[in-house]
């Protein structure tokens, strides 16, 4: 999971998000938002809605890296707009541009209608979710575990094992003296554990995220060889920022003290630190 670019949707498609979220707004009760967002986003295709919600995913897919890879498990093709505040639960974000992003069908349904916040002045975890056929009252307010990619960089709270397991884990201490490395700590548990980012929906992603070592190794090494060959790599080092599994090559350049066939290259190149 990595941080996502930012990038501004068209006047008209911004104009269709905030006619259709003052819809849901205008809705006298929580409830009654809650089933307006429902019905306007399942008719989200329909003839006079289509180019916007087209626009939307045209832009999403620019925001996504390489083979428009899934923004949190970066492993799977993105076909799906996610709410990263689930519409069930926080109609007043459903149709809010910043609340977007696309992710895959596994990680979708993983997530589905789960957030979790803090209990207010604690460091209480609790999650906000409805059963259905549950009563619908407005979740409680605190703030958010879940870590957003669009506003916050995921892998400063997040680690892989690049050493051994090549598992996604928490940064840091859950029994940290420091609150805030705490909190961080908590964050990233409830955000890996919601999406099962430790080692995926099927358990594949460590092995993934292995093959991805693999190939950032390999290409690194044979890019540097080009440039000490005097060749042009300009197209190759845009290639390799591209490559899948963008989280292995950040923890790599992180943990290169204790890789030693990675350090040897960055040596050689130091520039590489910056690809
Ligand atoms: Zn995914």
């Amino acid at each position: 999971m990595i941080p996502l670019p930012n990038r501004d949707l068209s006047p008209d498609a911004t104009g269709c998000l905030k006619e259709l979220q003052d819809d849901v707004n205008g809705e006298p009760s929580y409830a009654e938002q809650v089933a307006r967002a429902k019905t306007i986003w399942k008719n989200k295709n329909s003839p006079a809605r289509k180019p916007c919600f087209d626009h939307i995913g045209a832009t999403l897919t620019e925001m996504c890296r390489g083979a428009r890879r899934c923004a949190y498990c970066e492993d799977s093709l993105a076909d799906e707009i996610e709410h990263i505040k689930p519409k069930d639960l926080y109609p007043e974000s459903a149709f809010v541009w910043e609340n977007y992003l696309y992710a895959c069908g596994p990680c979708n349904v993983a997530k589905s209608n789960k957030f979790s916040v803090f209990k207010p002045d604690t460091e209480e975890p609790v999650l906000i979710t409805r059963a259905r056929n549950a009563p619908v009252v407005p979740p409680l307010k605190g703030e958010p575990l879940f870590i957003d990619p669009r506003r916050e960089d995921p892998m400063e709270f997040m680690r892989i094992d690049v050493l051994g397991t090549f598992l996604m884990l928490p940064k840091g201490r859950k029994d940290s003296e420091d609150r805030e490395e705490r909190l961080r700590y908590l964050r990233a548990e409830r955000t890996i554990s919601d999406l099962k980012l430790e080692s995926g929906t099927a358990g594949h992603l460590p092995l993934a995220r292995k093959q991805a070592y693999r190939n950032f190794k390999t290409r690194l090494g044979e890019i540097i060889a080009m440039i000490e060959e005097g060749k042009d790599v300009t197209r190759d080092i845009d290639e390799f920022k591209a490559m899948d599994h963008r989280s292995v090559w950040i923890e790599i350049k992180r943990s290169r003290r204790a890789l030693p066939d990675f350090e040897v290259l960055f040596q050689k190149h130091p520039e590489s630190l910056n690809w």
